[in-house]
């Protein structure tokens, strides 16, 4: 199905995918308002489900109250707009949610307070149709400069304007060979990359930054409900540089990359093989329960559509 065949369900309706378009001067376009949310569509023996659906639309809808804005529509309409639009969109692995300020404004505030919902789903090729293929091992710059302080943006709030500074690190880091960057907390620990929970494996145990510092990603809480399950311990505390020294594996979890072990941050090299045997286990229960295959876990979080 190509771009100009999907549908968007916008406010209600089924829009033909070019017709959902914002004026160049909305409000959320020029001060970066939009928050949204992105969940992956997986296909199971018994049909289209979402992973984290119910967590995802939760965390929009915190996202828009973190960000001020009055959602004129509660959970349960969220659930069967976003039902809908993959009901409307065979094929789709994507499912992107969106709220933002489409009226016209020349101050910060918006000219109308209405915030418009929307909800898109598609495949990565109909965007990006040449990215398929074997992911190598990642490898993370750390950026420069830091994470936004908490004091100053939430973690927990995914709004457009939050990821300006990660375009930018991450487009020096693919100039300069790495995949993507590994940021540190206003405090210096390592804290998550540009769209992906970070973990680091020290004598056996799980590390991750706790969601104080960082976003509580949901494939991250996941991964942890698995990791726990395979009888790791893990530690949702600070993660301080020098650990690097000690890593025996680390490994990045997202909507975009699942579980993505990881080889090398920045001049730093983790120990071979890589994926090393922690990383490699929770990559294939994570791919297992994504297809519906764990009986604890899938019914948990893959929930049919
Ligand atoms: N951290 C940041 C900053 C992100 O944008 C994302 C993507 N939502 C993640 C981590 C991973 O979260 P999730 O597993 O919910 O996709």
């Amino acid at each position: 199905m190509s771009l100009e065949e999907r549908k968007i369900w916008l406010e209600g309706k089924l829009v033909a995918w070019p017709e959902v378009t914002v004026h160049l001067l909305s409000q959320s376009v020029q001060r970066g308002s939009l928050v949204f949310d992105v969940m992956q569509v997986c296909e199971t023996a018994r049909g289209p489900a979402i992973f984290g659906l119910r967590e995802h639309t939760e965390r929009f809808m915190n996202s828009a109250a973190l960000n001020g804005m009055e959602l004129e529509h509660d959970l349960d309409a969220l659930l069967a707009a976003i039902a809908e639009v993959v009901r409307a969109n065979p094929g789709c692995e994507i499912v992107k949610i969106s709220g933002y300020y489409d009226s016209i404004s020349f101050d910060v505030l918006p000219a109308n307070p209405h915030v418009c919902v929307a909800v898109a789903a598609f495949s990565i090729a109909d965007i990006a149709p040449s990215g398929a293929g074997e992911r190598p091992n990642a490898r993370l710059q750390i950026a420069h400069p830091r994470k936004m302080p908490s004091s100053v943006l939430s973690p927990q709030i995914k709004v457009a304007a939050s990821y300006t500074h990660a375009a930018v690190a991450k487009k020096r880091a693919r100039a300069e060979g790495f995949h993507d960057v590994l940021f540190l907390d206003e405090y210096g620990n390592l804290a998550e990359s540009s769209t992906q929970s970070f973990f680091l494996v020290t004598e056996g145990l799980l590390r991750s930054a706790p969601t104080d510092l960082v976003l509580a990603g949901i494939t991250r809480r996941a991964v942890i409900d698995l990791a726990r399950d395979e009888g790791l311990i893990i530690k949702e505390e600070p993660l301080p540089g020098d650990l690097l020294a000690r890593a025996e594996e680390a490994f990045l979890t997202g909507t975009s990359s699942g579980v993505w072990a990881v080889e090398r941050i920045d001049g730093h090299e983790l120990p071979a093989p890589v994926p090393g045997p922690i990383s490699s286990r929770l990559i294939e229960r994570f791919a297992r329960m994504l297809e519906g295959e764990d009986p604890v876990f899938s019914p948990r979080w893959v929930q049919s559509i």
